[in-house]
């Protein structure tokens, strides 16, 4: 079985994912991981952000992985290297978008994923999962909040990873995202017509899980 989790950053989606995906004993496969894998990849390569076709290459020979830690939380791979850490940087975080609206980078990811997904029953999530990925899902959801409240949820969160990042530079890192990821030309982020759309402004974290588990009523 295949749950696509797709929305802006901070609107929940990885809590979310993983949450649902312990409860229910399926794989957790976060797809953002994989694209920050390889903007590490491109930077601490010093590749040209400007140049895609050396982007291009260095996706090719790349190995990328994700595995489950028995805790719910997830091991990415690069080149058989635990990124799982350096990913989550802002300096990654404010080029990742750019690397992930090549469309060659795309085909490479998504076929991964496609694979990722064969592994058992999984939970992902993304931008596209629902429209790109796996349009055939069981079930799919957009997550959803005000600019303000993601702002709010990522300042937290990465203050929490001991990241000092001032709120401002993490709204324009928001800002900037949700425009490079909304306007693309290959897969932009959108919710898919038979998504079921979830407003989690004013909702706890708990609460979203229940909503989601009550739609997928197994
Ligand atoms: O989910 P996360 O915020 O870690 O994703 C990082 C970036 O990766 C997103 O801002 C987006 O540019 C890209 N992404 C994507 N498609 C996905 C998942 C992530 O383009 N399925």
């Amino acid at each position: 079985m295949i749950i696509a989790i797709d929305g802006p950053a901070g609107a929940g989606k990885s809590t979310i994912a993983k949450l649902i995906a312990q409860k229910l004993g399926f794989l957790y496969i976060d797809t953002g991981a994989m694209y920050r894998a390889l903007t590490l990849k491109v930077l601490d390569d010093k590749i040209d952000i400007n140049r895609p076709e050396q982007i291009i290459a260095l996706a090719k020979k790349s190995d990328i992985d994700l595995l489950n830690n028995p805790d719910g939380s997830i091991k990415v791979l690069l080149d058989d290297v635990d990124v799982s850490l350096p990913i989550r940087d802002p300096r990654i975080t404010k080029y990742v978008s750019d690397v992930a609206k090549i469309k060659e980078v795309r085909e490479i990811m998504v076929n991964l994923q496609r694979k990722f997904g064969q592994r058992g029953d999984c939970v992902l999530d993304g931008r596209d999962i629902g429209t790109v990925v796996f349009p055939n899902a069981d079930k799919k959801f957009y997550l959803d909040a005000h600019f303000e409240e993601r702002v709010n949820r990522r300042h937290k969160e990465l203050n929490g990873m001991g990241k000092g990042i001032a709120f401002g530079d993490v709204k324009a890192d928001l800002a900037n995202r949700d425009n490079i990821d909304s306007t693309r030309e290959v897969a932009p982020l959108k919710r898919a017509d038979d998504a079921i759309y979830v407003d989690t402004t004013k909702m706890s974290i708990d609460e979203v899980v229940q909503v989601l588990l009550k739609h997928l009523n197994l």
